[in-house]
């Protein structure tokens, strides 16, 4: 038996292919545009892969301790970060203490998303959601030779990245794993072509995308691209293509609309967005508040390192619900979504977004909030 028992829900974390000595696997876009391993006729079928494969487990519901909200100090990184930047507070103790940073960043190109390390790219270059799957790029073997090493090691990545993580490394003191409250994540396919379509409008290279732009205030995300010949594109969500359909469910991986790690972390601590600030009855600022929940006792020690660097307070579990998105797995979610992913495989991302529900632009949306609104009253 190898990985492929187990691929319609493999997620695509690649520590198959981290762990195969033989070199057996390689990671490829599937015919949606997610990343999938393929394995050659080098596979003698061990088995190794299957049992560090977060797919190949079942996972039972897992409660958190602690919660927290609060935001960095750092008023800047703040600015710069999608929630309140808890993610820099971790990533600057970890890397004073001589270690390394893990996570998520842009291609040069912009057009896809790889999980890379402060020994390769800024701390900047790593802040920020990016809304595309990310390419592993032998992230678990980077970080088994860092630890050897006896270097801390930080890794922000998707509740099932960092369960593969956990599978792989089990406890260790100097790896600190972070999660966050996750929506869940689009392929590269959607996402490049976006970016490509862009180019096309603009007549000009992208050198920056931001997904969490807080120019009109964190509770307001924009997306904002900026080109090489000067020029930007900003959008409230609901105006853009990409952003609707990312927060709409069309374009999410199978194994996301059925996550079995919504209940369940694998991570020392989990990051997400506090939504809950109403409800809590907390001002908002409009400059990003963090939501934490702190898992395990690693967590517990993190937290006491960065607390000088953050504003921070506890929180009741009950304002952390606003976090979770919960699974979206009905048969007329999951048919629209079939519906639509078929589109973007024979023809593309934009030919998708322009033929179904955002057929008719801004003004289509526009009007489907007033028709939402009329038909509440
Ligand atoms: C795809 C996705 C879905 C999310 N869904 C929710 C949600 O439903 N509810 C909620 O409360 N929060 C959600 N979040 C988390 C939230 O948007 C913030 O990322 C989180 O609160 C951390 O913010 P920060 O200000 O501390 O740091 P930031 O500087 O914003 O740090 C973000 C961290 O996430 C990592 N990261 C970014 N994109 C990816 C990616 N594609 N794959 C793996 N790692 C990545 C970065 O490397 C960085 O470490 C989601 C994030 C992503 C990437």
């Amino acid at each position: 038996m190898n990985i492929n028992a187990v691929s319609k829900d493999c997620i695509g974390c690649a520590a198959c292919m981290d762990i195969c000595a033989l070199g057996a696997i390689s990671i490829h876009c599937d015919s949606e545009g997610f990343y999938k391993p393929q394995v050659d006729d080098k596979c003698i079928n061990c088995g190794k892969c299957l049992k560090k494969c977060p797919a190949n487990t079942s996972k039972t519901e897992k409660k958190v301790s602690e919660f927290y909200y609060g935001w960095i100090l750092d008023d800047t990184v703040r600015k710069n970060s999608s929630s309140g930047g808890f993610f820099s507070s971790l990533a600057n103790y970890v890397l004073s203490s001589g270690g390394v940073v893990f996570g998520a960043a842009y291609s040069n190109d912009f057009k896809s998303v790889v999980m890379e390390s402060t020994e390769d790219v800024s701390l900047d270059a790593l802040r920020v959601s990016k809304y595309c799957q990310a390419f592993s790029n032998g992230m678990h073997n980077k970080i088994a030779d860092h630890l050897k090493k006896g270097r801390k090691v930080l890794v922000v990545g998707t509740p099932c990245q960092i369960a593969s993580l956990r599978l792989r490394f089990a406890n260790n003191e100097n790896l600190l794993l972070v999660d966050f409250f996750c929506g869940g994540i689009a392929p590269v396919s959607a996402y490049s072509n976006y970016i490509e379509y862009l180019e096309k409008c603009y007549k000009s290279k992208v050198i920056s995308v931001n997904m969490r732009d807080k120019s009109l205030g964190w509770n307001l995300p924009k997306i904002r691209v900026k080109f090489e010949n000067g020029k930007v594109y900003s959008k409230r969500y609901q105006f853009d293509y990409y952003c609707h359909y990312f927060y709409g469910k069309n374009i999410k991986n199978l194994p996301c609309l059925t996550c079995k790690f919504t209940n369940h972390t694998d991570a020392d601590i989990t990051i997400g967005d506090f939504w809950g600030y109403k409800s809590a009855n907390v001002s908002n600022d409009g400059k990003g508040i963090s939501l934490i929940a702190i898992n395990t006792e690693n967590g517990k020690i993190a937290l006491d390192c960065v607390k000088t660097q953050l504003q921070l307070y506890s929180l009741d579990e009950k304002y952390a619900k606003y976090a979770y998105r919960g699974k979206d797995n009905n048969t007329q979610i999951i048919k629209q979504r079939n519906e639509f992913m078929e589109d973007v495989k024979k023809h593309s991302f934009v030919y998708a977004a322009k033929k179904h529900d955002f057929r008719y632009g801004s003004f289509g949306v526009l009007l489907k909030i007033l028709i939402r609104k009329v038909v509440r009253k």
